[in-house]
């Protein structure tokens, strides 16, 4: 499918004649318009709830509008759990879903209320001795370990992941956590990222719907919400489609009817934890073409880098890339588009066919909504970059600045021996 950015170059330039390049834009419509289509297609089942994972966009303001939906936020960090503090999130409105947990971030989660979802059995203990008795509601996460493959070949490896417990530590976790006055409990997975395919959650959902009722038979613990994660995946690729999440939202009722309905546990209630799926093609990192040099190859230096969207040069994942007010031209040119990292790997796509790129020109890096400016970095003192809401009517509104070189200094200024003065 054709990629269209969400922005024209008129209203881009609107932009960029207050706000200089570059910036990741955000498209309030699509945001809320994909928010509205997850709850209907998981209007079935009562109690559904996402929460955000948070590590994905940390933005308050794109976090708040999911929440007018209902959406809670996914923390996984001491700032996680502050910034959703701030946002008026608390008690079941926060999953806490971390692993390798310091000791201080169980104790925040446990102060604000937040559902503590169990990396490890030996957490257990740590927990009830951090809060002096266990919550009265928590979950667990599982590994089944082994290969997880679903239809398309999409496959990863949990028998090689950190996370979550292994079958028979899960059952005893719930004996302890039943003991020790749990009342309610959860159980979640999170086994492969990113797919683009419709079948990776139902076939999830069984997993944890056969474990659900495998461990009231064996423990006697009735859980009562299962957490299906992450992992739902986006096209970046223009060849590639797009999960529906209607068919997805059905295909999971199948399996819920069919596994949780005939064991009488129909009354469990079901959450996801997507971050990509949900902000992912709603942002685009906006960037002007400032440099053009013709080697052994041709490439275009862009004002953006590494710093503001890592992915490209972490995994060499695909960005589709739009030059603005060329999106009809004739592709008849090869590029390498690079930012200004002393890295060879600063690439933001490499042998791309692209129209004819003119030093000044807009471009248009696409599906940077979740994952992007959450992993940026201040490499070669490259500083972060500003994010821009564009808002359903047309106006836009700068929803957090860019960085500025004191906010670089910032960590020195407590040393009396530099005087950084900006
Ligand atoms: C990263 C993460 C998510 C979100 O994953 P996406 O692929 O962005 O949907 C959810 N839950 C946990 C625990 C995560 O670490």
């Amino acid at each position: 499918m054709k990629k269209v950015p969400f922005v024209t170059l008129e209203k881009a330039k609107e932009i960029t004649a207050q706000i200089p390049t570059p910036f990741h834009l955000y498209d309030e419509k699509g945001i809320r318009e994909n928010c509205r289509r997850l709850y209907e297609a998981f209007s079935w089942n009562p109690g559904f709830k996402e929460y955000f994972a948070v590590k994905a966009n940390p933005n308050p303001f794109l976090i708040r509008i999911l929440g007018e939906y209902g959406c809670g936020c996914d923390c996984s960090s001491m700032t996680e759990l502050m910034l959703a503090e701030t946002i008026g999130a608390k008690g079941d409105d926060i999953m806490f879903s971390s692993n390798d947990t310091p000791v201080e971030e169980f104790k925040k989660a446990a102060e604000l209320g937040a559902i503590i979802n169990l990396d490890d059995i030996t957490h257990i203990d740590i927990v009830e001795k951090a809060l002096g008795k266990l919550p009265k509601k928590m979950s667990c996460r599982y590994n089944p370990g082994g290969y997880f493959e679903v239809s398309n070949g999409i496959m990863d490896n949990p028998g090689d992941a950190k996370y979550g417990m292994t079958t028979s530590q899960i059952f005893e976790a719930f004996r302890i956590m039943k003991e020790k006055g749990v009342e309610e409990f959860g159980i979640h997975a999170f086994l492969v990222s990113n797919t683009v395919t419709n079948d990776y959650y139902p076939m999830l959902a069984r997993v944890l719907f056969e474990l659900a009722v495998r461990i009231k038979a064996k423990t006697g613990v009735k859980i009562s919400f299962i957490n299906l994660s992450g992992g739902i995946g986006i096209p970046y690729r223009p060849d590639e489609h797009g999960n529906d999440i209607d068919i997805i939202g059905s295909r999971v009722h199948e399996v819920y009817d069919e596994v949780l309905g005939a064991a009488g546990m129909g009354d469990v209630s079901l959450c996801t934890e997507m971050g990509r799926f949900m902000m992912g093609p709603y942002g685009g990192l906006v960037t002007t073409a400032i440099n053009e040099k013709h080697i052994y190859k041709e490439y275009i230096g862009v004002d953006a880098c590494a710093a503001n969207l890592m992915r490209p040069a972490m995994y060499g994942a695909y960005h589709h890339i739009t030059v603005l007010g060329k999106e009809n031209a004739i592709c008849d040119h090869v590029y390498d588009v690079t930012g200004a990292l002393c890295e060879n790997n600063d690439k933001f796509a490499i042998d791309r066919i692209l129209p004819k790129i003119s030093m000044g020109d807009l471009l248009f890096i696409h599906d940077t909504g979740a994952h992007g400016f959450s992993m940026g970095y201040n490499y070669n003192g490259k500083l972060r970059s500003a994010e821009v809401l564009l808002k359903e009517d047309g106006s836009f509104k700068l929803i957090r600045r860019a960085e500025t070189p004191s906010d670089y200094f910032a960590t020195f200024d407590c040393f009396d021996e530099f005087s950084f003065k900006f």
